[in-house]
This record gives C-alpha cells, sequence and structure tokens, in this order.
C-alpha cells in the first residue's frame, strides 16, 4: 500500500532489476503503481529482491494519469467493477502527500 518509508512497498521487476541482480524465487506479483517508476505495472515487495537500496519515489501526477489511463481501459472494455476499484485508488494517491 501506500507508504513513505524508505523502501517502496512495491517494485516492479524492471526497477529491481536495475539495482540488484537477485532474482524472486517466489515473487507474488499483482497489478499496481510501482512505488519507483510510478508506471502501473506486475509489481512485487522489495522483499522478494532482498531489499535493494532503492527510494521510493512519488511524482503525484504520473501516478494520477498512470491511473487514469488504467480506469479508462477498464470503462473501454465495460469493466465497471475495476474501473471503481482505479478510482478509490485515485483518491488515495490525490490525499496522500
Ligand atoms: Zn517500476
Amino acid at each position: 500500500m501506500i507508504s513513505d518509508r524508505d523502501t517502496p512497498a512495491w517494485i516492479c521487476s524492471d526497477c529491481a532489476s536495475k539495482v540488484t541482480k537477485k532474482k524472486p524465487c517466489c515473487a507474488c506479483y499483482h497489478m499496481d503503481i510501482c512505488e519507483v517508476c510510478n508506471e502501473w505495472k506486475e509489481v512485487t515487495q522489495p522483499r522478494d529482491y532482498g531489499y535493494p537500496k532503492i527510494k521510493p519515489k512519488y511524482d503525484k501526477i504520473k501516478i494520477l494519469n498512470s491511473l487514469e489511463n488504467v480506469k479508462q481501459l477498464y470503462i473501454d472494455k465495460g469493466q465497471n467493477y475495476d474501473a471503481q476499484q482505479i478510482e478509490k485508488r485515485i483518491v488515495q494517491w490525490a490525499t496522500f502527500m
């Protein structure tokens, strides 16, 4: 979830592989905002990469744009429930920071 700690709560494999050669053996990926590149991607916990030394970044505009794009994709596909879940995330991020 959203945090302001020294390590990101969620990281994508692209960002993780830039700072560590470690490969996760049992990572459990899900779709969310990567707290390093701020894009909507498959993410997992940094723990799965041995806690790489990497600071989370929160570019609010980029995060909200990423989420708006995903919401629009769901709306286009008629997946209203999923679009509502994304809308909740938008509200969370909009009120964070
Ligand atoms: Zn990333």
